[in-house]
């Protein structure tokens, strides 16, 4: 019995071994088939005798497991955007910043590549995989555990004993040639290649099946190691330490002491990224030093102690053929360029957005110009420039439409607005349906069931004119419609009434008030608590919201004036929406540190620096990353950075220990 037991454990770790020197080392010392020989045998093994299963065995690589909705989880420790540099003289600036906060100590930095797919935070708890999870908005993101399991170079278990909690981040990624497979095997089955590596990696994660996930080559890169209090004094010897745990770490990290040296690797890799496996969009510069990263501290977004570099984005040149016009679900007007299709790095363009009017005018725009295309960040790509020596004489100025393509109504351009926009707010098809779209869509009610051309349809047959309507809908009023049975009738009336269990702040996105966006309806949820004080709450009150600003506001004040949106909001209380916060999730907030300002310096005992920021927080508190005039006190730990000791007694700002925090709150 126990012969058994050790056989399977014996062939657990050899597997293991041979997954590592496969997949993360690329150097086996096993065939293929000697491998699946091994794997075949513990399979057996495991399925005769059930009592020894383990969800980290090498067996469970294969998937199987099927998620149908991936859990919320909140992130222990914030993951954070990039702060972008374009130029050397970005990162010129970067570095002066940093030198005047933390005054003249000689910096180290470290180069990594930029690697271009999904980020993934990894969380093992006595050495094995416990969870991954996405990045989400960076304070909460997707559990996709099962779909990540089958990614062969994250280890399910660690090669060396660690301490019992550890988190890690890493991009998953579908390398080029992997890739290329995929697609080879798509055209011959008579489907649609897949657009690009990136969308195709982060597509992966959420799908339903994870053993399809187990069959794409996809690969995770490592670059940081998370914890509160690290026994380790540099970034570079975090990583290092992660590759020898079992994670895959790529050796084209470099440390550099000079300005001269991170642009000689900017420039090395500029040129050979072509020859990389995978794609990357640029380079990540990051200060080497734990403690002056922990000195430095964030931004609202990103980390003051990185910074990504953007290599120059590739160009295509092609031909203007057309100018269209696009209304969004506010009216705002995009036009759009129709181009001759050109090959634009590995993507076949045609069609580019040249924004507003103005933009066209700036690049001084003509029918049937010789035009240069670029891709950056944005999945669609935009015009540069035009080549003028090319330009044909009878080449036709772009004359701007003044009426909307979709209702005919006059288009308005209101002062230091850069859009046009259709004012036909309530009888524009493409706004109405466009505003009902977008209460749909995921981020906001996520209805299933439902999707865009749904809506257009159901609007098409007068069933809805508004996003309340939908609540109205019958059964027996779908199943008559085109491409419409009883079953998917059925989803969408479930969808439907799913959607009344949504958060208040997603309810109040979906609204589609214009410049409310999920943060800025989410601050709002939180203070107003309820729609009934927002939509009550007078301009001067509102601007005095935190981060709510004039334009904010202005907005809402109009939004709530219009009579038809107030009946709108009306009939969603009516259909049991929720329409304010759920208390008992904010059960143990209080306002008790309202209005005060903290800075936390340094390692706590009583609590780690995270659970310290999010009791501030929890208690009405804010906490900031750099001492000012606007801090009202300093949190020290042990070890507080000299900087800013010296800073918080040159602006005369209390130092506190964290007990004399604890009391405060108590
Ligand atoms: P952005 O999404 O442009 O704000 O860039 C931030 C993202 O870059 C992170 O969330 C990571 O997923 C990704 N990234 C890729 N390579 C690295 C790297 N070497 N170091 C840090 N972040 C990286
Ligand atoms: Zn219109």
């Amino acid at each position: 019995m126990t012969d058994i037991k050790s056989r399977i454990e014996d062939l657990r770790d050899e597997l293991r071994e041979h997954n590592y020197r496969y997949y993360v080392l690329d150097a086996p010392t096993i065939s293929d088939f000697e491998f699946d020989h091994r794997l075949k045998e513990l399979q057996i093994l495991e399925q005769q005798h059930p009592e020894y299963f383990d969800p980290n065995s090498p067996t469970q690589r294969v998937g199987g497991q099927v998620t149908k909705n991936f859990n919320t989880v909140v992130h222990k420790n914030r993951m954070y955007s990039l702060d972008n540099s374009y130029s050397k003289k970005d990162i010129e600036d970067w570095e002066v910043r940093n030198q005047k906060i933390l005054g003249d100590v000689p910096l180290e930095y470290t180069c990594e590549l930029k690697y271009d797919g999904a980020s993934i935070n990894l969380t093992y708890v006595d050495g094995k995989l416990d969870k991954a999870v996405t990045r989400g908005d960076g304070f909460m993101g997707d559990d996709v555990t099962a779909n990540v399991k089958t990614i062969r170079s994250i280890p399910l278990v660690l090669k060396k004993p660690v301490r019992n909690y550890f988190e890690i981040r890493g991009e998953i990624v579908l390398p080029l040639a992997g890739f290329a497979k995929m697609n080879e095997e798509r055209i011959e089955a008579g489907e649609d290649p897949y657009r690009n590596p990136r969308n195709t990696a982060s597509g992966s994660l959420k799908l339903q099946d994870s053993a399809e996930v187990a069959s794409r080559p996809l690969d995770c890169l490592l670059y940081q190691v998370v914890a509160d209090d690290l026994e380790f004094n540099t970034h570079y010897e975090t990583l290092k330490f992660a590759g020898e745990i079992g994670f895959k770490v790529p050796d084209t990290i470099k440390r550099c002491r000079t300005t001269g040296e991170i642009y000689a690797f900017l420039d090395h890799w500029d040129k050979k990224r072509q020859e990389l496996p995978y794609e990357t969009d640029g380079v990540v510069i990051k200060v080497n030093s734990l403690a002056l990263q922990d000195e430095l501290g964030y931004t609202a977004k990103s980390p003051r102690w990185a910074l990504a570099y953007k290599f120059k984005a590739e160009q295509a040149v092609t031909i203007l053929q057309e100018v269209t016009y696009q209304v969004g679900r506010t009216g705002a007007i995009t036009p759009v360029a129709n181009l001759s299709p050109v090959d634009l790095a590995g993507t076949i363009v045609k069609r580019a957005s040249l924004h507003n009017a103005d933009q066209i005018e700036k690049l001084g725009l003509r029918l049937n110009d010789t035009v240069y295309v670029e891709k950056g960040g944005e999945i669609i790509p935009k015009i540069v420039g035009v080549d003028l020596t090319r330009r044909s004489p009878d080449a036709m100025p772009i004359r701007y439409i003044t009426q909307c393509p979709d209702c005919g109504t006059a288009l308005v351009r209101k002062d230091g607005d850069a859009k046009h926009y259709c004012p036909n707010e309530f009888g524009c098809p493409t706004q109405i349906t466009g505003k009902i779209q977008h209460f749909i869509s995921r981020k906001a009610m996520n209805i299933e069931g439902l999707g865009a051309e749904t809506v257009e349809l159901l609007y098409k047959n007068g069933l809805i004119r508004n996003f309340a309507d939908l609540y109205e809908l019958k059964e027996e009023q779908i199943i008559p419609l085109e491409r419409m049975a009883e079953r998917s009738a059925n989803n969408m009336i479930k969808g439907i009434e799913a959607s009344k269990q949504i958060s208040f702040e997603k309810v109040l996105f979906a609204l589609g008030i214009r410049f409310v966006g999920e943060t800025v309806a989410k601050k709002l949820a939180r203070h107003y608590k309820g729609i009934d004080a927002l939509m009550n709450a007078a301009y001067e009150e509102l601007i005095l919201v935190d981060e709510i600003g004039e334009k904010i506001a202005a907005s809402l004040i109009n939004y709530f004036a219009d009579p038809g949106n107030r009946l709108l909001v009306e009939r969603l209380k009516m259909y049991g929406l929720n329409l304010s916060i759920d208390e008992s999730l904010y059960a143990d907030h209080t306002d008790k540190l309202k209005g005060l300002v903290f800075v936390v310096s340094g390692v706590f005992h009583l609590l780690s620096r995270n659970e310290l920021k999010k009791s501030i927080e929890d208690n009405g508190g804010k906490v900031t990353g750099s001492i000012s005039k606007k801090t009202t006190y300093v949190i020290a730990g042990d070890n507080m950075g000299p900087s800013k000791k010296e800073k918080a007694d040159i602006l005369g700002i209390p130092i506190i220990s964290e007990q004399d925090y604890m009391s405060m709150v108590q």
